[in-house]
Formats: structure tokens, C-alpha cells, sequence
């Protein structure tokens, strides 16, 4: 299985698992140094982004041509796509004092968007 290369110690050794859902909320560990990374944000949602308008595309690609082969082929590409596209990004470095605080940020932002939306309604 592919492992990312850690920002701290240089070592393939960042799950890859870990690291598809990594934020700086909730950082992948690293399984040689225990140190925490994370994508950036722009980059995951990029590759979903990405993902679901190649999903798009074909669909509408088989629906022309009337071919379920068409469909396949674009998914097929999609993830071929998306697991290329995961190996290749970097990991940012982040600190465990800092992932603690972002994450107390993240649910104060949660909690805070929700009270907002309850006066809303
Ligand atoms: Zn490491």
C-alpha cells in the first residue's frame, strides 16, 4: 500500500488511509515519528471536485452514446485519477498543540453555525 512521505522525518511512512481524511482538525499520524500532517484543504476538495465532475461527464458520455461501456471507462479513469492525484500530494506539517486548537476552533465554528441557523429558521 502507498504510505506519504512524512514532512517531519522524511520517512514514507503516513498511512495513506490516514491521510484521505486528514485536516488540520483531525491530522494523519505518522507511524515512525508519531508527528501529525495534514493535506490542505484546497487539495482534497480539489480532487473531490474533480472526481465528481468526471463522474458527470461520463454518465453524460454513456447517455450520448448509449454505452454502458462509455460509464465504466470514465469511472474507471476517475479513480485512476483520484488515486493518482492523492499520491501526489504534500503533506503540510502540523504540531499537536496546533491540531488540538484547530479542532476546538472547528467545533466552536460548528456549534456557532448551528445556533446561527436555528435563530435563521
Ligand atoms: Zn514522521
Amino acid at each position: 500500500m502507498h504510505q506519504h512521505i512524512c514532512p517531519h522525518c522524511r520517512n514514507a511512512s503516513v498511512p495513506n488511509l490516514a491521510v484521505r481524511w486528514s485536516s488540520r482538525e483531525s491530522p494523519a499520524e505518522c507511524t515512525a515519528c508519531g508527528q501529525l500532517s495534514h493535506v490542505v484543504s484546497s487539495t482534497s476538495s480539489g480532487i473531490w471536485v474533480f472526481g465528481v465532475l468526471l463522474v458527470v461527464a461520463s454518465g453524460i458520455a454513456a447517455l450520448v452514446t448509449q454505452s454502458l461501456w462509455v460509464g465504466l471507462a470514465g469511472l474507471a479513469l476517475m479513480v485512476a485519477c483520484n488515486v493518482c492525484a492523492w499520491q501526489r500530494t504534500e503533506l503540510w506539517p502540523i504540531s499537536k498543540t496546533d491540531a488540538r486548537t484547530a479542532n476546538k476552533v472547528g467545533w466552536w465554528a460548528a456549534i456557532g453555525a448551528w445556533v446561527v441557523a436555528l435563530f435563521v429558521n
